[in-house]
C-alpha cells in the first residue's frame, strides 16, 4: 500500500536567473495536485515558491502553507494566503519546520537558496538519525543540484556518511517525473533505495 498522501516543497523565494527554475516549480505543483496529492510548502508566493502553488492551486489541487508571523509581507501577501485552503502561522522558523515535517510523507528539493538547502539538509538529518524513512528527493533541474551530490558522494568517499543507505536522497530531472518516483519509493520503503533510482532512471 502506498502512504504518499502529501508531499513537501522547499524551493527558493526568489525565481532564479533561468525561467526554467519557476517553470519545473509550476509543473511539480501541477503534477502534485492532478496525483490527488496535498502539496505542503513554505506559504510564499514569491519566486519558485509561488509558482509551485501557482501549479498545485490552478490544478485544483489542495495546498498547505506554513508560514511564520514575521515572513508575512515578506515572503508572501495576505491576499494570495487567502487562496491556500488550508494557512498554518506559526511563531517562528523551528515551528514551521517542524509542522512541514509532521504534515509531509515526502520531501522535494527544487532550486533555491540558503534556506532550501538548510530545509532539505535538516530533513536529511533526521533521516539518518532514523527519525523518518520519507522519500527525499532533489529535483535537479538543469543540473542545479549537482554540487551537492557531488559533495555527498564526496562526503560518502571521504568515509563522514557511515549511513549512506538510509540518506540516499533521489536524483530527478524533470520536474514532471518527481511525483511518480515519490510514489514508486512509497510503495517500496524496505527496496534498496538504489533499485528505487534505478527505476527512475528508466522513466
Ligand atoms: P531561499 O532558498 O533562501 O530563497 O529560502 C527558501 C525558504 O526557506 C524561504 O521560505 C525561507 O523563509 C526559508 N528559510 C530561510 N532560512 C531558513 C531557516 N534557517 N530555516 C528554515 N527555513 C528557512
Amino acid at each position: 500500500m502506498n502512504t504518499i498522501r502529501s508531499v513537501c516543497v522547499y524551493c527558493g523565494s526568489s525565481p532564479g536567473h533561468d525561467e526554467i527554475y519557476v517553470k519545473a516549480g509550476h509543473l511539480l505543483g501541477r503534477s502534485i495536485a492532478k496525483a490527488g496529492l496535498r502539496l505542503v510548502y513554505g506559504g510564499g508566493t514569491k519566486g519558485v515558491m509561488g509558482a509551485v502553488a501557482e501549479g498545485a492551486l490552478k490544478a485544483g489541487g489542495k495546498v498547505t502553507g506554513i508560514i511564520p508571523r514575521f515572513l508575512i509581507n515578506k515572503e508572501a501577501t495576505e491576499t494570495a494566503l487567502d487562496r491556500l485552503d488550508e494557512l498554518s502561522i506559526t511563531d517562528n522558523m523551528h515551528e514551521r519546520k517542524h509542522k512541514m515535517f509532521e504534515k509531509s510523507d515526502a520531501f522535494v528539493a527544487l532550486p533555491g537558496g540558503i534556506g532550501t538547502v538548510e530545509e532539505i539538509v535538516e530533513i536529511m538529518t533526521w533521516a539518518q538519525l532514523g527519525h523518518h524513512r520519507k522519500p527525499i528527493v532533489f529535483g535537479n533541474v538543469n543540473g542545479f543540484w549537482d554540487p551537492m551530490t557531488a559533495l555527498l558522494d564526496h562526503m560518502a568517499a571521504e568515509g563522514f556518511i557511515h549511513t549512506a543507505q538510509r540518506v540516499k536522497p533521489l536524483v530527478v530531472n524533470d520536474p514532471e517525473a518527481i511525483v511518480a518516483a515519490i510514489m514508486v519509493a512509497g510503495s517500496s520503503v524496505d527496496a534498496p533505495t538504489e533499485g528505487v533510482q534505478s527505476v527512475i532512471d528508466k522513466m
